[in-house]
């Protein structure tokens, strides 16, 4: 590595310190949950990439890591209410047809 790469590295190095330290330029959470969906302009998801992985802003992967999480829930959520809309449903139905009888 020459001189310069190690600067530069220093340089990063710092400035991911820095970001830690101060929680400088974090983006909104929607901008978080826009690019880990992968809806972002190549230039901001180059930033929050940089952010997050390079810099290791733990705020930043904190909340990404809770996006993920509650992203999976609400999807596992939303199974489980459709399941039991249609169990209420079919039961429903039963009940209604048993009513005729
Ligand atoms: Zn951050």
């Amino acid at each position: 590595m020459s001189g310069a790469e190690e600067r530069i590295d220093q340089m990063t190095f710092t400035l991911g310190q820095v970001w830690r330290e101060m929680r400088v330029s974090c983006p909104h959470p929607d901008l978080l949950l826009a690019w880990k969906e992968g809806s972002l302009e190549p230039g901001a998801s180059d930033y929050l990439e940089f952010h997050v992985n390079e810099a290791e802003c733990p705020y930043c992967q904190a909340v990404v890591e809770d996006l993920e999480r509650r992203g999976k829930d609400a999807a596992e959520e939303s199974a489980l209410l459709e399941e039991l809309r249609e169990s209420l449903l079919s039961s429903t139905r039963t009940f209604l047809r048993d009513q005729k009888k």
